[in-house]
């Protein structure tokens, strides 16, 4: 058998119809910036995420950094990011002008650790950014708690987690925005790059939508000093249509996610993913632990057997030749370097059968036998 760890192939053929009719509409109609697809996307996905406005970008690490300037963070300013993400979350950060500040994760969640978060706050801290990460939503309460408490802004990078609630909110509820990508390999993915902020905050709304159009008020007016960032119609288009799925397709991953964990739970090599009551994870990842000494065997014995897997992610964000600057030892964050020597992501999406999950971990426990 041949898994791949993402098919996208296999998504495109189930819903080729309505996409190309809607890709080849869109080359008649020459709409390929702004107009109605991306004006139908902003309405829907806001709706989506269950807050007031959606600002349409061009990818969700751009996403983030203009949440970010929008909301006045810049030279100066530090902002609290997890040890354990992909690299847009602190780079955000950093193009943005501002100091990253890093902090380490829980143990089985991966996600930023609550308590870890008040002694790095100080007079220059403006903000945190939890990061909901493999598709499950940070404690966002107490993480609100904290925040206000400080005055501080909150940044929620849901780029892995669309679909994905915690006490039943999606993200961007509990902070002052939330932002999201739609990269191809993501629950909701468009065919090229992608992304958005959405928020319940007006003037933020405002400021970023200028902010990613050029600064522009009106045609040849630029009130401020923008960039382009805009979403292409062509992706819009897309992600209108993919949109109608994402919930079907986020209920499938759960699906296999809680298979993963009923036939792996007995397997005393393997460290599960663990599942909180207020989670509901939209699990973007699959991500098991391993002993050190045994994680890249294993993955190495699963390539063997027609398996792909992931690494999320092999070297911590503290430990990145980027972030040099910051002077850090690995044991600084010794969650995050734990995880990263002992995570593997197993394949997860919605067009992967039941048959096949049984192969994959059936492949696992003879590693282990
Ligand atoms: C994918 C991702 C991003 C950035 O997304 P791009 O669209 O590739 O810029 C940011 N943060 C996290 C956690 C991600 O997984």
């Amino acid at each position: 058998m041949n898994i791949e760890f993402v098919d996208l192939k296999r998504q495109y053929l189930s819903i080729k119809k309505e996409i190309d009719e809607a890709i080849f509409d869109s080359l008649q109609n020459t709409a390929f910036i702004g107009g109605t697809a991306l004006k139908q996307f902003e309405d829907a996905f806001a709706q989506y995420a269950e807050c007031t406005y959606c600002i349409p970008v061009a990818n969700g690490t751009d996403a983030l950094e203009i949440a970010m300037t929008a909301l006045g963070i810049g030279a100066g300013d530090e902002v609290i990011v997890p040890a354990n993400s992909f690299v847009a979350s602190a780079e955000a950060v950093s193009n943005c002008g501002a100091t990253v500040v890093f902090c380490d994760v829980d143990p089985r969640s991966y996600n930023i650790d609550v308590a870890l978060i008040e002694p790095l706050i100080n007079q220059k801290t403006k903000a945190i950014m939890p990061v909901h990460l493999y598709g499950r939503i940070a404690p966002m309460q107490a993480i609100q708690q904290l925040a206000k408490q400080h005055q501080l802004l909150l940044i929620e990078d849901a780029s892995q987690a669309h679909g994905a609630r915690y006490g039943g909110k999606m993200s961007g509820h509990y902070g002052d925005a939330a932002t999201y990508s739609f990269y191809p390999g993501k629950n909701l993915g468009a065919y090229g790059d992608a992304g958005a902020i959405v928020t319940n905050n007006e003037a933020l709304y405002n400021q970023a939508k200028r902010i990613a159009n050029h600064g522009r008020i009106a045609k040849y007016n630029h009130e401020i000093i923008g960039r382009n960032s805009r979403m292409d119609a062509l992706q819009a288009t897309i992600l209108n249509i993919k949109l109608n799925y994402l919930d079907d397709w986020v209920e499938r991953r759960q699906h296999i996610a809680r298979l993963y964990s009923e036939l792996l739970q007995d397997n005393p090599h393997i460290q599960l993913p663990k599942d909180e009551p207020e989670d509901q994870s939209a699990y973007h990842l699959y991500v098991i632990q391993v002993a050190e000494s045994k994680r890249n065997a294993l993955k190495d014995h699963l390539k063997n057997k027609g398996i792909a897997t992931g690494i999320h992610y092999p070297i911590a964000l503290h430990q990145l030749k980027a972030y040099e600057h910051l002077q850090h030892q690995a044991d600084d964050f010794p969650i995050a370097q734990n995880a990263s020597k002992c995570v593997l992501s197993l394949p997860i999406y919605a067009e992967l059968r039941d048959d096949e999950i049984e192969f994959v971990v059936e492949s696992i426990k003879a590693f282990f036998t």
